[in-house]
């Protein structure tokens, strides 16, 4: 009899705890698969601690593979999804190759992405808070600045070291910038040369309040212990744009800055814009049972999904993008596929938050659970019990706890990890029989032939093989990289081959900003 299989994309907070429950629930009687581009589950409201340096990056994440056993877990990106034929279509390993995965039900769980386009310059010069790499980013920035400007003559870049920016008061930003201000307040001491006033920490806010989500007390709370630690925060006041020298708002102000982090501007990602999906509000609309309207066995959960919780046309309520939820709708939706492989009725979403909470850095929270209102130490401690609760798996939780711990004897650290850059371009060397290139790949680049020689074979259209003879100083790569296709043909080594391959990102941005390369490269590209 054939095994029904389940494929889920993305291992966040919505498919990492339905392929969990969904396991359990089938007991073996499904074919479980998760695709996920990172093979760790991240638990974004931590980041905030990691880029400060409470916790250690590795201790926020659980790995995949050891918290879903008996799951297949395939570490790849989905870049398409082909509903008549049931498959998904995606490019695995580090030569991107292409692959389609068969489904019979299809869990699309890809949450959100930064959408920084919506101010010009934020894309350049602004960091997100969204995936570990964020958070370490961030804090290698801090300590970079930090020691900038404990040793600079010049005032004026003393000044943009020193003015640390966060977009947004919502629970990231607010979460962002306490923590922030408690990893500069314990760190100074280590920078004789630096005097806490001459840091500024801005946090600004569209709306007239921060924390809108949580009763008006609570957010004046929240916003009083922001100012109390030194943070500036700038009330109903919109971003425009960012350089590489500042922060422009919409009311003409300016920050002079190096460290901009936005936690605004959440969009569909690329990939969810691309599906022949038509998004509502951003988000994949589904029904309340959370199949996605018009496609049967293709089901959407968090930060993805537009999921109703009521059924009035007028004022229509719809799940907000909390992990709470997704972890809530895991449990419905593992149900529901259970359901309808047994032909039974399906079970409709309900759920009603228990509450929501947010740290204040500096051992203070604010939080409202079950309707009472908690703030200071208090708050922080629940905060933290709660978020030890939720953490997937034993070992993530006793790592974030003895993180905890240390942190309230020992001193932050402020080893600098510095990012090393990536080369634009790097040498390749090959021994006669290498491959270099299969078909169906996503191109690395532009190759240039160095020495040495190599085979070129790719299949006609009438099934025959055609084969080049690739030498010193010829090249290609170029017209795959600007027509956005895949590789046609297999490039093989003859004999020790060196190539220069120039990397693909660099290589598109200087074509499309030089013409005359472009216009060398286009009479090549016949
Ligand atoms: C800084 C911060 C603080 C937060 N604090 C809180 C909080 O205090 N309380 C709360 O309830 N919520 C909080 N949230 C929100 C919460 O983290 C999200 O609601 C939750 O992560 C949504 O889960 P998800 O599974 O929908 O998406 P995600 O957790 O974003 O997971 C998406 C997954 O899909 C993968 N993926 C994406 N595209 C592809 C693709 N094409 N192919 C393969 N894999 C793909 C990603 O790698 C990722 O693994 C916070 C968020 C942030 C950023």
């Amino acid at each position: 009899m054939h095994t029904q299989k389940v494929v889920i994309i993305g291992g966040g907070f919505g498919g990492m705890f339905t392929a969990k429950k969904l396991h359990k629930l089938s007991k073996g009687a499904l074919d479980i698969e998760l695709i996920s581009q990172i093979n760790y589950f991240v638990y974004q409201p931590l980041l905030p601690e990691v880029a400060a340096g409470t916790l250690n990056p590795q201790d926020a994440v659980t790995p995949l593979r050891n918290f879903l056993k008996g799951v297949q877990v395939r570490l790849a990106e989905v870049t398409d999804i082909d509903f008549d034929a049931k498959q998904v279509v995606l490019l695995q390993g580090q030569r991107k190759i292409l692959q389609r995965i068969n489904y019979d039900h299809l869990v699309i769980t890809t949450g959100q992405a930064a959408n920084l386009s919506l101010f010009p310059g934020f894309e350049h010069h602004s960091l997100t808070m969204k995936d570990l790499s964020d958070a370490y980013r961030l804090r290698n920035r801090i300590i970079e600045c930090m020691e900038m400007a404990d040793v600079t003559r010049f005032p004026d870049i003393k000044q943009h070291a020193l003015t640390f920016v966060v977009g947004g008061g919502g629970f990231s930003g607010v979460e962002t910038m306490g923590e922030m201000a408690e990893m500069v307040d314990r760190i100074l001491p280590e920078y004789p040369n630096i005097q806490r006033h001459e840091i500024r920490l801005v946090m600004i806010q569209l709306g007239n309040r921060v924390l809108p989500e949580l009763p008006e007390y609570l957010s004046e709370y929240a916003l009083n212990q922001l100012e109390k630690r030194g943070v500036e925060v700038w009330l109903n006041t919109g971003i425009h744009s960012a350089t590489q020298h500042a922060l422009y708002t919409n009311d003409g102000r300016s920050l002079p800055t190096h460290t901009i982090v936005t936690t605004i501007g959440n969009g569909p990602s690329e990939f969810l814009k691309s599906l022949p999906i038509e998004l509502q509000r951003g988000r994949i609309a589904v029904s309340a049972e959370l199949e996605v309207l018009g496609l049967a066995d293709v089901w959407s959960i968090g930060d993805t999904a537009l999921v109703p919780l009521n059924t009035n046309q007028d004022h229509p309520l719809y799940a907000p993008p909390t992990a709470q939820f997704a972890v809530a709708q895991a449990e419905v939706l593992a149900q529901n596929i259970m359901h309808r492989t047994r032909g039974e009725n399906l079970a409709t979403f309900t759920y009603k938050a228990a509450g929501m909470m947010a740290s204040l850095g500096g051992r203070r929270g604010v939080a409202e659970i079950y309707g009472r209102r908690v703030t200071g130490i208090p708050a922080w401690l629940l905060w933290r019990a709660a978020y030890i609760a939720m953490l997937p798996g034993l070992a993530t939780k006793i790592r974030v706890a003895l993180d905890w711990l240390f942190d309230f004897f020992m001193p932050r650290t402020i080893v600098y990890m510095a990012e090393r850059d990536r080369p634009a371009t790097r040498y390749l060397d090959y021994a006669d029989g290498e491959v270099v290139q299969h078909a169906n790949e996503v191109p690395a680049g532009f190759y240039i032939v160095l020495s040495g020689s190599l085979t070129q074979e790719f299949e006609r259209a009438n099934g025959e093989l055609e084969h080049h003879q690739l030498q010193v100083g010829d090249s290609w790569g170029s017209r795959a990289l600007k027509e956005h296709r895949l590789t046609h043909g297999k490039i093989t080594a003859r004999e020790e081959t060196q190539l220069l391959l120039v990397n693909s990102g660099d290589f598109q941005r200087l074509r499309s900003a030089y013409a005359p390369f472009n216009n060398l490269l286009s009479a090549g590209d016949k």
